[in-house]
C-alpha cells in the first residue's frame, strides 16, 4: 500500500476497536470526540504533508528495507543527512500545528529497537532482529502510526522493578507459552497512544538479573485484547466541549494527547517479541531511545517556538509597540534561544554514527545537551511571550461575551459591544484578531498546548537529571584533565 492520505489515516482509526475511557466512561466514537479530535488532526498532518510535493524531500524517503517510498516517520536513518532531515521535518510539523504531533515516539522506538535487537541476536543467537524487520516492513508498507511506549508507572522510584510491592508497576511477563508471552502492567504519559495503530513497548530503566521478567520489549496492536487507555486531562481541555469557544480554545484545530495505557494479560505472539529476559540489553534500548528522543526536541519544540515567537510579535504589533527597542530585543532573545535548540538538534545529528545494525545514531552527548537546554529555554521563551503580550492573555472575557447581545450600557450597548470597545487596541486591528492571538499565546503558555511545549520539554524523553547523568558519563572529564596537564606541563 502507498502512503496514506490524512483522510485515510483518520478513517483507518475508525476500523480499530480501541478501548478509550475519559471522565469515567467508555468513549465509543473517540475519533470525533471534541477533546480528542485535535490530536488526531495533528497526526493527520504528518500524512498530509507527505502528500504535498513541496515537502516530498523532507517528509518521504526510500525505505532501506524495501526500496519503496515511505513516510520519514517510519524510516531507519541511513546517514547523518537523514538524521538532520528528521529534525527539519519535526520543526516543519511544529510550525504547522503549534502542538505535539505525536508520531516521533514511534520513529525513535523503531531506530533504537532495530539496532539493539541486532546486538542481542549477535550475543544470544535469538531472532528478535528478524522479528523487528518484519514488523517494521509491515508498518512502512501500511504507513502506520506506532506509539513508543517506554515510561512505566514506576511506583517507589528508589526500588528496582523486582523489588516493587506491586509487580505491575513495570510491564512484565506473567506467563511464557510456546507460541508467545502474556504481559501485565501499564505505561504512563503515552503520547499519541489512542490514535496509533500499533504500540512498541520497551523497558524504562536498566535492569539486573532479578528483573528478568520485566526486561521485555514487543509490538502489539492498539486494540489488542486486554489493552485499554484512560485519557489524560489537559489544562483548559473542556473548553473544546463548549459551543462557541473556537477562539477561546486558542488552537481549535490541533493539539497533543497523552494517556495511561493498561495491559491486562495481553498475549504477545513470538513474532512480535524483541526482548524477553536478556536484562542487560534493557539499558541499551533506554539509552538509544532517549538519545533519539532528546534529538527530536531540537526540532519539534523549535517549530512550536517559531509559532509562539510569531504570536508575540503580532501581539506587539496589535498593541502598537512593535517598534519599541525593548520589544524588538525580547523577540531577538526568543529567536536566539529557539535557534540554539535547533543548533543542538542539528549538531547531534551531524555528529551521528553508524550502528552495528547499519542505521544511524545521534551523538549521545550532544543529544543530551540538546534536551537539557530544552528543559529550560522554552520556559524563558514563554516568559518573554507573556511579557510582550500583556495581562490580557489571562484576563480576557469569553468568546460568548464578545458575541453577547445582552444589553448592559445606559445607551443600550451590549456586552459584546462593550468587550469589542475596551479590548480594541491599535486602530485598524480587528479586536477579534487581538482576541485570537491572546488566546493562542494562552494555549501555548498555560493551556492545553503547554502540555507539549512546557511540561513535555521538562520531562518528556526524561527529566533534566537523566540528561545530567548522561552528560557526566559522556563528558570525558578525564580526557579534559589530561589536556590541561599537557599544556600546563604537569607530568604524572
Ligand atoms: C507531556 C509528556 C509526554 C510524554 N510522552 C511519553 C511517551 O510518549 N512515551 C513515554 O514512554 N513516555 C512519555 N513521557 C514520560 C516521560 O519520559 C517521563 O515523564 C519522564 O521520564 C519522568 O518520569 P515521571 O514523569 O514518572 O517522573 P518521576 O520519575 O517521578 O520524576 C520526578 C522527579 O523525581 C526525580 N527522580 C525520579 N526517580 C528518581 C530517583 N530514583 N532518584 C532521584 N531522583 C529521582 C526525577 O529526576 C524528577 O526530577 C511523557 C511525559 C510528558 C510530561
Amino acid at each position: 500500500m502507498a502512503l496514506m492520505t490524512a483522510q485515510e489515516y483518520i478513517d483507518s482509526l475508525r476500523k480499530l476497536n480501541t478501548r478509550v475511557y475519559m471522565f469515567g466512561e467508555k468513549i465509543d466514537n473517540w475519533v470525533d470526540h471534541p477533546m480528542i479530535r485535535p490530536s488526531i488532526n495533528c497526526v493527520a498532518m504528518t500524512y498530509a504533508l507527505a502528500q504535498d510535493p513541496q515537502y516530498a524531500d523532507l517528509m518521504t524517503v526510500k525505505s532501506s528495507l524495501t526500496g519503496h517510498t515511505i513516510n520519514r516517520f517510519t524510516h531507519l536513518h541511513q546517514s547523518t543527512e537523514d538524521l538532520m532531515n528528521k529534525v527539519k521535518m519535526q520543526r516543519l510539523l511544529g510550525q504547522k500545528t503549534a502542538s505535539c504531533f505525536q508520531r516521533c515516539v514511534g520513529m525513535d522506538a523503531f531506530n533504537s529497537v532495530f539496532s539493539t535487537t541486532y546486538e542481542i541476536d549477535e550475543k544470544y543467537g535469538t531472532h528478535y532482529h528478524e522479528n523487528f524487520k518484519k514488523f517494521l516492513t509491515f508498518v512502512q508498507d501500511n504507513d502506520l502510526t506506532v506509539d513508543g511506549a517506554m515510561t512505566d508507572p514506576k511506583g517507589d522510584r528508589s526500588k528496582a522493578p523486582s523489588q516493587q510491592a506491586d509487580p505491575d508497576m513495570y510491564v512484565h511477563v506473567v506467563e511464557r507459552r510456546p507460541d508467545g508471552i502474556v504481559v501485565c502492567g501499564a505505561k504512563c504519559h503515552q503520547t499519541g497512544s489512542i490514535n496509533s495503530h500499533w504500540h512498541i513497548f520497551m523497558p524504562t530503566i536498566s535492569m539486573g538479573e532479578a528483573d528478568k521478567d520485566w526486561a521485555v520489549s514487543f509490538a502489539c496492536p492498539t486494540d489488542a485484547e486486554g489493552m485499554y487507555m484512560i485519557y489524560g486531562r489537559q489544562s483548559c481541555d473542556t473548553r473544546k466541549m463548549e459551543e462557541d469557544a473556537s477562539i477561546d480554545v486558542g488552537n481549535a484545530k490541533f493539539g497533543g494527547q497523552e494517556a495511561l495505557v493498561v495491559l491486562d494479560h495481553v498475549f504477545i505472539p513470538n513474532e512480535y517479541i524483541f526482548l524477553n529476559g536478556e536484562y542487560e540489553f534493557a539499558g541499551m534500548i533506554v539509552e538509544r531511545f532517549a538519545g533519539y528522543h532528546r534529538q527530536s526536541y531540537g526540532g519539534c519544540k523549535v517549530g512550536v517556538g517559531d509559532t509562539l515567537i510569531g504570536a508575540a510579535a503580532l501581539a506587539a504589533e496589535y498593541n502598537g509597540v512593535e517598534k519599541a527597542s525593548a520589544v524588538k530585543d525580547k523577540l531577538i532573545e526568543m529567536t536566539h534561544l529557539n535557534e540554539t535548540l535547533f543548533c543542538c538538534g542539528i549538531a547531534c545529528s551531524a555528529q551521528g554514527f553508524k550502528t552495528k545494525a547499519g542505521n544511524y545514531q545521534i551523538d549521545l552527548l550532544l543529544a543530551n545537551v540538546c534536551k537539557q537546554n530544552v528543559t529550560r529555554f522554552p520556559y524563558e521563551i514563554v516568559r518573554l511571550a507573556e511579557d510582550i503580550a500583556g495581562g490580557l492573555v489571562v484576563t480576557m472575557p469569553s468568546q460568548t461575551d464578545f458575541n453577547s447581545d445582552t444589553v448592559v450600557g445606559r445607551n443600550g450597548e451590549t456586552i459584546g459591544e462593550i468587550c469589542n470597545k475596551f479590548f480594541a487596541a491599535r486602530e485598524g486591528v480587528k479586536t477579534e484578531d487581538r482576541q485570537r492571538i491572546m488566546r493562542f499565546i494562552e494555549n501555548l503558555c498555560l493551556g492545553a498546548a503547554a502540555v507539549g511545549y512546557r511540561t513535555e520539554s521538562m520531562h518528556g524523553a526524561g527529566s533534566p537529571q537523566a540528561q545530567r547523568i548522561m552528560i557526566a558519563r559522556q563528558g570525558n572529564i578525564q580526557g579534559k584533565k589530561q589536556l590541561a596537564k599537557d599544556i600546563a606541563g604537569i607530568k604524572d
